[in-house]
């Protein structure tokens, strides 16, 4: 069995973001309790947040952003830059929080203290910009953890695998023109779905040209197309990759069950994802897997998606 980590911490249900809005923080609850009632709990090593150094922030996001997003915070503002991005006093806060709880994890990964992890953060990232907070996001938790790899570990090869139902525009904008960070993502047709970005040919610039790739997939398609998908873009490309570190974008919101979405993927769907995912961590990555929680609204569905998502990474 692997060694692996489980980011967990109470206080990330302490960003609030108002009546209405599918991102409660009762995901979390909900996600820590189908871990805890499968039993999984004492096999995972748990850890719980601390705040996020600056400077590994500000490898993503400019300084005036990180400014506005604190005083904004703190003057009380409900929404910040979207009307999607509802929040309160602590918002800014417990953004830290999940960026400094995943850094701790993809340091402990580095230095073989665990094999794998998984981080169930709020609030999510990657839709969050360089300088602009978008689709629930605030801080890009993925895009900081890549550059934190490459800045502190000296990872030449970052591979991100974001399947979350919406693509991951921020993650995809910060990466796009460089070559050591391959950004791939499997999501709802744009045409049709938010953000409105992740077309085939959108596949990277200037010197990161080929190192992005995008699967989008029509709406109402499930499990097979999403299989086909995989075989036929993310396999390959991480094959001719090879990627040091495999960090994961899990977004849950393609589940046939949620209701932010139109996709059809099965609860066996979103294991057989994750089950190529670690499959291609041990063949390139020394079974370096960090996985971040992103979307996903089924307070219903989440709790047998997350035991299965850990299991899978306990098993790996
Ligand atoms: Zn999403």
């Amino acid at each position: 069995m692997k060694k692996t980590g489980f980011l967990y911490d109470e206080r990330y249900q302490l960003h609030k973001t108002g009546h209405y809005h599918p991102e409660v923080p009762d995901r979390l609850d909900c996600i820590y309790r189908g871990i805890k009632e499968a039993g999984l709990l004492p096999k995972l090593i748990l850890f719980e947040a601390s705040p996020a150094d600056m400077k590994w922030i500000q490898l993503v996001h400019n300084e005036s952003y990180i400014r506005r997003f604190e005083a904004a915070c703190s003057a009380g503002k409900r929404t910040f830059d979207s009307p999607d991005n509802q929040m309160c006093c602590d918002t800014y806060e417990i953004s830290l929080l999940a960026v400094g709880g995943i850094i701790d994890v993809v340091g402990r990964v580095m230095q073989g203290e665990l094999d794998n992890a998984f981080c169930a953060v709020r609030p999510p990232g990657h839709h969050a910009e360089v300088g602009n907070a978008m689709g629930f996001c605030y801080f890009n938790n993925v895009a900081v953890a890549a550059r934190y790899l490459q800045n502190q570990w000296g990872i030449h090869r970052v591979g991100i695998i974001d399947f979350d139902v919406h693509h991951g525009n921020g993650t995809q904008h910060i990466f796009e023109d460089d070559p050591t960070v391959f950004y791939y993502s499997i999501h709802e047709h744009p045409s049709f779905a938010y953000p409105g970005t992740g077309r085939e040919f959108e596949n990277g610039k200037d010197i990161g040209h080929g190192y992005t790739k995008n699967s989008p997939v029509l709406p109402g398609r499930g499990d097979d197309e999403y299989r086909r998908l995989i075989r036929k873009d993310l396999l390959p490309s991480f094959d001719e990759f090879r990627p040091e570190v495999i960090l994961v974008s899990a977004g849950f919101d393609a589940h046939i069950d949620d209701e932010m979405a139109d996709m059809q993927l099965s609860t066996e769907g979103f294991s057989w994802i994750m089950q190529k995912i670690v499959e291609m961590g041990n063949l390139y990555s020394k079974g370096r897997v960090i996985s971040i929680l992103e979307g996903g609204y089924s307070l219903k569905r989440l709790p047998e998606l997350a035991k299965n998502h850990v299991e899978i990474l306990l098993n790996a």
